[in-house]
């Protein structure tokens, strides 16, 4: 299926990275990651309620063999997911959208071997990859954070998606992820890293950024404050990404805090 929704019974939206990253904002348990840390994409299905996995919305990894077209698609989980309450195994046979036959797809992305040496590239360079992403965002990330974005970006194996280049490793490492919490953490001081703070505090309800460049909380109760980023494009001409930056209140409503598009500089790695 080519559909999707957020809640069940929820609007549906047509399925592709734009409007995915959109509505879910790379929440839980949208995106999640499994006991061996790879990334996992869900929703819902808009017709029967059953959870559904995004196959292929990074990557591009496969051809579909009868259209010729690179697709991405969801399907019908074959059991209950974490964070989705509703399971119906009897909705899911009897749902319009439900197609038990696996689709014919070939599978493309970087050869092997290119696949190979991004991999050793990475391996190799790790201190350095943490350092530049860090610079990336002009935050401080946490050892803990920067140890899930790889763990999850090397176990996934998202080094083979066709967009990941030996230049643009921090970028890929930092996009192809579940948002990321920012609660805590500590912006550094510079020019991004001060619009950064700067925007913080003038437009969140719930968090400011102390001197320090700590980001803390200034109301009581349950609020989150994240960072995700998206429209991550490596091609062509503009080489860009955007950062998002929003918080969450106790009912869960997401407010926007900062869009910030980024221009892609390369990094070089020996
Ligand atoms: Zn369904």
């Amino acid at each position: 299926m080519d559909v999707f929704a957020i809640k069940k019974n929820g609007t549906p939206s047509l399925l592709n990275i734009d409007n995915f990253e959109e509505l879910t904002k790379k929440r839980f348990p949208y995106y999640q990651y499994g006991t061996d840390k790879k990334l996992k994409c869900y929703a819902v299905c808009p017709e029967c309620g059953n959870p559904i996995h995004i196959i292929n919305l990074y990557g591009a990894e496969m051809i579909q063999n009868q259209t010729g077209i690179i697709a991405t698609y969801a399907k019908h989980t074959r059991g209950k997911v974490s964070g989705f309450e509703f399971w119906n195994l009897y909705d899911k046979e009897d749902c319009s959208l439900y197609n038990p036959t696996p689709l014919g797809n070939t599978e493309i992305k970087h050869s092997d071997e290119y696949s190979e040496e991004l991999k050793e590239l990475i391996e190799n360079n790790k201190r350095n990859v943490f350092k530049n992403i860090r610079e990336v965002v002009s935050i401080n990330l946490s050892t803990q954070i920067i140890n899930r974005l790889y763990d999850s970006f090397m176990n996934s194996n998202s080094y083979t998606y066709k967009a990941v280049t030996k230049y643009n490793i921090p970028y890929a490492m930092l996009y192809y992820q579940q948002s990321i919490s920012l609660y805590g953490q500590y912006i550094v001081k510079g020019i991004f890293g001060d619009l950064l703070s700067d925007q913080i505090n003038e437009k969140s309800r719930f968090f400011k950024v102390e001197n320090t460049g700590e980001i803390v909380k200034n109301v009581t109760g349950y609020r989150t404050i994240n960072m995700m980023f998206k429209q991550f494009k490596a091609t062509g001409n503009e080489k860009t990404i955007t950062m998002e930056i929003y918080e969450t209140d106790g009912e869960d409503r997401v407010y926007t805090i900062l869009k910030e598009k980024i221009s892609l500089k390369s990094y070089i790695y020996r």
